[in-house]
C-alpha cells in the first residue's frame, strides 16, 4: 500500500501557499461529517492522519499529504505525489465572508491546479449527491477530470441496500455527467471497499 508513506505536508489559505504545480495530486471534498477523514485514515493505514485538517483555524484550508515515492540519495527526486483534504463543506456556522474566501479559492484551484488528476467526493450513503456534491463534481467533470463517489458508511446497510443505493447513485451520475464519474460503496468502520479505493486513486497518481 503506498499510501501507508502518507505525512502531512502544509496547510494552504491561499493560492500562494500552495506547493509547486508540478507532479500529481489528488483532491477529498465531502459533507462535514460525512467519513472523509475516516476514508483518508482507512485509505493510509492511519488512524490520526486526517486529524490534522479537523483542528480549528484549518477548517478553511486545503491541507496537503505527501505520498511521492522514496529515491536512493543520489537519484533523481520524482515528481510529487499528494492527497489533498479539501475543507468539509456545509459548515452552517462559518461567516459570509468565510465562505465567499473559500468558494473562490475552491474555485480558483481546480480552475488552474495543474497537478490536479481526479477528484474523490465522500459521501453517506444514507444522503448522497447533495448540492455542495453536485457542485464539487461539477467542478471536476468542466475541467475533464475524472471524479469518483465514494458512498461511505455502507455498514449502515445490508448488501441489499448498498446495491440499490449504488446503482440509483451511478445512473444518476451518468445523466448528470456521463461517464467521467465512477462510484463504489464503502466503509471506513469495516474497512469494506478500501482496495478499490486505493486501486482508483493509484491509479490517478501514477503510484
Ligand atoms: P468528516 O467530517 O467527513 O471527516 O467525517 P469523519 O470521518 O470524522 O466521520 C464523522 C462521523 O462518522 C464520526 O463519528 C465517524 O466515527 C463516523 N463514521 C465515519 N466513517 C464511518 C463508516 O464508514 N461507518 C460508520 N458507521 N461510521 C462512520
Amino acid at each position: 500500500n503506498p499510501f501507508v508513506r502518507a505525512r502531512y505536508l502544509l496547510s494552504a489559505h491561499t493560492h500562494r501557499q500552495l506547493p509547486p504545480d508540478g507532479g500529481f495530486e489528488v483532491a477529498f471534498a465531502g459533507r462535514s461529517n460525512a467519513g472523509k477523514s475516516s476514508a483518508l485514515n482507512a485509505l493510509c493505514q492511519q488512524n490520526a492522519l486526517a486529524r490534522v485538517s479537523k483542528t480549528p483555524g484549518r477548517t478553511q484550508q486545503l491541507v496537503f499529504f505527501d505520498v511521492t515515492p522514496p529515491v536512493p540519495p543520489e537519484a533523481e527526486p520524482l515528481p510529487t505525489r499528494f492527497l489533498v483534504d479539501l475543507p468539509g463543506y456545509g459548515y452552517a456556522k462559518v461567516p459570509q465572508d468565510l465562505q465567499a474566501h473559500w468558494q473562490a479559492f475552491i474555485d480558483q484551484y481546480f480552475r488552474t491546479r495543474e497537478a490536479l488528476k481526479g477528484l474523490v467526493v465522500v459521501m453517506d450513503i444514507r444522503h448522497p449527491l447533495r448540492d455542495y456534491d453536485r457542485q464539487m463534481l461539477g467542478y471536476a467533470v468542466e475541467r475533464g477530470l475524472p471524479a469518483h463517489a465514494l458512498l461511505t458508511k455502507a455498514d449502515k446497510f445490508g448488501r441489499g441496500q448498498q446495491s440499490q443505493a449504488l446503482m440509483g447513485v451511478k445512473r444518476d451520475l451518468f445523466s448528470a455527467f456521463g461517464d467521467t464519474v465512477s462510484a463504489q460503496t464503502f466503509s471506513g468502520e469495516s474497512k469494506q471497499g478500501v482496495d478499490e479505493l486505493r486501486a482508483v486513486v493509484a491509479g490517478w497518481l501514477d503510484l
